[in-house]
């Protein structure tokens, strides 16, 4: 992600960017074929279906780096394995971690 883009609003927008795109590529009401998981983030297409995180990983948890794993290998906090995609999605590599606005606002949008 460039610099000029790091910008809070910035990441919200091409976050908005990506969600839609994966709402074009899995259809307008997507859902994990297994668990029912519809937040567009969590979700891939996995040997012809459309499976959440959690259910392709089969892990319910996952550990998150809370500060970027380049900037700080240790800190890192159990989150949700659906959520940790979300999280991600908000935190490229390199990136500064999003402020907690930016994820509240992406949640409220259905991630
Ligand atoms: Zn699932």
């Amino acid at each position: 992600m460039p610099a000029d883009t790091d910008q809070p609003v910035c990441r919200l927008l091409h976050l908005l960017w990506r969600m839609e795109g994966r709402r074009h590529r899995f259809g307008p009401r997507a859902r994990c074929a297994r668990c029912g998981e519809h937040r567009v983030l969590a979700l891939s297409w996995v040997r012809g279906q459309i499976v959440c995180a959690r259910c392709w990983t089969g892990r319910a948890v996952e550990w998150h780096h809370v500060h970027g794993r380049d900037r700080d290998p240790w800190l890192v906090a159990p989150v949700p394995t659906n959520w940790h995609r979300i999280i991600s999605a908000l935190t490229p590599a390199g990136a500064a971690p999003a402020c907690p606005r930016t994820f509240l606002a992406v949640a409220r949008c259905g991630g």
